[in-house]
């Protein structure tokens, strides 16, 4: 039986992750930054609470990680711990570069302190390419980084910093440079998340309006349980790399918000407002990638479009509310 352990378990992609390694015996390790009751509530969700060990650690704390590595003996490392929110960022850009790229750099010291023949799994993001050319997309593995926000420039610098581990000292330190995918398990701070829970309460009559900042972006949105996948085949290769994950269509948020009102049958220009405070200091206009790496060499399937996305998105909303309710004590 492998171990792997996942930092960021609590968040969106950890607990998906965790059911997806289960199903493939593995005994799975998490680290949390604390184990309240609200931080474990997408593991209750999805009912996998008891079948997880978790660490309260500090990724800041060398020694810290290298105790608890020693202990776990994990086979695979899957590092998703991150402030993740590229909003937040402009307003706590310090805290944000430190743990996003000092958590990154602690814990491949300790692999190689401790046991470099651990596979690690980095979890890149699209935002490292910035604000590419139009006539330079979509984005490959091999696209020109431009980060333009300290959670692009945090990601950037973690990125490189596993690749340089692979590159000096032979770990297999893998990047999965993953475009925004979305679940009922993200944070209420991103945009896709506040779209829907805020359309749904407009639907049972508890919220006015809901208020967005530009939606003329467009995106590469993918569903989340379909994307870790993705993350467990890069550490199944015989060698470590660098694999673009995304849906390979772009959309722009006014047409994502559209859809979502017009399968709750909700009149959009009733509901939607857009408020200049929400614009952020700089913004992507448009980004997508190409994923035919990931699929031809990871046989990653993924076959999703935006509109069995949002009604996968509907559905699972439904449900988490109805469970929320269950559970008032969240
Ligand atoms: P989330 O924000 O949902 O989860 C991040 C996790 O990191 C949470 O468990 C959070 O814990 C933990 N964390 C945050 N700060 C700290 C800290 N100081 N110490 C310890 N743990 C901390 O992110 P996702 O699950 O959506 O994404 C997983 C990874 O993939 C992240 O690194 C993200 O940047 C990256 N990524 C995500 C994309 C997406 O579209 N979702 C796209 C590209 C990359 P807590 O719950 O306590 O805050």
């Amino acid at each position: 039986m492998k171990t792997a352990l996942i930092t960021g378990i609590t968040g969106q992609d950890g607990p998906y992750l965790t059911k997806w390694l289960l199903s493939k015996n593995y005994k799975v390790v998490g680290f949390a930054p604390d184990t309240s009751e609200f931080q474990m509530r997408n593991l209750k969700f999805l009912n996998l609470i008891d079948d997880v060990k978790l660490h309260t650690a500090n990724l800041l704390d060398l020694s810290n990680i290298i105790r608890i590595l020693e202990k776990v003996e994990p086979d695979e490392i899957y590092h998703l711990a991150a402030q993740s929110s590229v909003g937040l960022s402009f307003d706590q850009p310090i805290g944000t570069l430190e743990f996003n790229i000092i958590s990154t750099a602690n814990l491949l010291e300790a692999i190689r302190i401790i046991n470099p023949k651990i596979r690690f799994y980095n979890a890149s993001s699209s935002e490292m390419y910035g604000n590419v050319k139009e006539n330079q997309l979509p984005v490959t593995e091999e696209s020109v980084l431009h980060p333009v926000s300290p959670y692009a420039i945090s990601k950037a610098s973690a990125h490189w910093i596993t690749i340089n581990y692979r590159e000096a000292y032979r770990l297999y330190s893998t990047c999965g440079i993953l475009f925004n995918h979305e679940s009922v398990l993200r944070g209420k701070n991103f945009v896709t998340k506040k779209i829907l829970d805020t359309a749904i309460k407009i639907k049972k009559g508890l919220e006015k309006e809901l208020v967005l900042g530009n939606i003329s972006i467009s995106r590469d949105w993918g569903y989340a349980p379909e994307f870790i996948k993705a993350m467990w085949l890069m550490l199944q290769q015989d060698k470590p790399d660098d694999y673009v994950i995304c849906s390979g269509e772009h959309h722009s948020l006014e047409i994502f918000t559209k859809l979502v009102f017009k399968k709750l049958d909700l009149d959009f220009n009733k509901f939607v407002k857009c408020d200049d405070k929400h614009l952020r200091p700089v913004d992507l206009k448009i980004i997508y990638g190409d994923n035919s790496k990931a699929k031809k060499e990871l046989k990653w399937k993924y076959d999703i479009t935006l509109e069995e996305l949002i009604d996968k998105l509907i559905e699972d909303e439904y449900k988490f509310f109805e469970w929320e309710a269950k559970n008032r004590n969240f």
